[in-house]
C-alpha cells in the first residue's frame, strides 16, 4: 500500500557520511540455511570478531524478532514473506545507518531473498549459505525442533515438511561439516577485506 500523502524526507547526514565517520563501509551479510545448520553460532562468533576490530555492527536474529518486531506472523507462506520483507526493510535502515549488519534467518525462498537483495545497491548484499546436510543438522536439533517436527508437533517445519530452496550463487558459502566455527569466521571476514568492507 502506497500512500501519496507521505513524502520522502532527505536527511541532511547521508549514508556515506556515516560511513566514513565509522570507517567502513556499510553492508548486509544475509545468512541463510537450515535450522541448526549454525546460523546463529557464526552469526555471533563473526559480530564478536569485528566489535573486537573495532567495527560497528548489528545482529538481527530469527528467534530475537519474532519476540518483537514480528510477533504478530506466523509460519504460514504469506506471514513468512512479510517476516522477511519487514526484516529486509529494517536491515536497510541500519546500512543507511552505516553499520555492518547481518542477518541470521532460515529465508527458506529464493523469492523472498531476492526480494531483500533488491532493496539493496549492487555489492551491499552479500548472501551467506550456511550450507549443513539436513541429516547433520538434525543430529545436532540444538533447540530440540527436529525431533518434535518428525513428531508432526511442528507444522510447516523448513526441511521436513517445508522446502529449503538453497542459494544458486551466494556470494559466500560455508560447509560446516567441513569447517570449524572459527574457519567460517575467518573466511567470511577475508570477504570483507578483500573488498574493502572494513575500512572507509
Ligand atoms: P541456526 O542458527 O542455523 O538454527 P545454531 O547456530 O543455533 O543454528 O545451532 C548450530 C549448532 O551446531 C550449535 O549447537 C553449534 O555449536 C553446532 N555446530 C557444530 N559444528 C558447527 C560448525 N562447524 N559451525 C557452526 N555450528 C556448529
Amino acid at each position: 500500500m502506497s500512500n501519496s500523502n507521505i513524502v520522502w524526507h532527505q536527511h541532511h547526514i547521508t549514508k556515506q557520511q556515516h560511513s566514513i565517520q565509522k570507517q567502513q563501509k556499510p553492508c548486509l551479510l544475509w545468512f541463510t540455511g537450515l535450522s541448526g545448520s549454525g546460523k546463529s553460532t557464526i552469526a555471533n562468533a563473526l559480530e564478536s570478531q569485528l566489535y573486537a576490530m573495532k567495527k560497528h555492527t548489528y545482529l538481527l536474529d530469527g528467534d530475537n524478532v519474532r519476540h518483537s518486531l514480528n510477533k504478530d506472523l506466523g509460519f504460514s507462506d504469506a506471514d513468512r514473506i512479510e517476516n522477511i520483507r519487514r526484516i529486509g526493510e529494517v536491515s536497510k535502515l541500519f546500512v543507511d545507518a552505516g553499520l555492518i549488519v547481518i542477518s541470521a534467518f532460515i529465508s527458506p525462498f529464493l523469492s523472498d531473498r531476492q526480494i531483500v537483495r533488491d532493496l539493496f545497491q549492487e555489492g551491499e548484499f552479500i548472501e551467506v549459505f550456511i550450507d549443513t546436510p539436513l541429516k547433520i543438522c538434525e543430529q545436532r536439533d540444538p533447540k530440540g525442533f527436529y525431533q518434535k517436527a518428525r513428531k508432526g508437533e511442528i507444522p510447516n517445519f523448513t526441511g521436513i515438511s517445508s522446502p529449503y530452496e538453497a542459494p544458486k550463487y551466494p556470494e559466500i558459502h560455508i560447509s560446516t561439516s567441513h569447517q570449524s566455527v572459527e574457519d567460517s569466521v575467518s573466511q567470511i571476514l577475508e570477504y570483507l577485506r578483500q573488498r574493502g568492507f572494513l575500512n572507509a
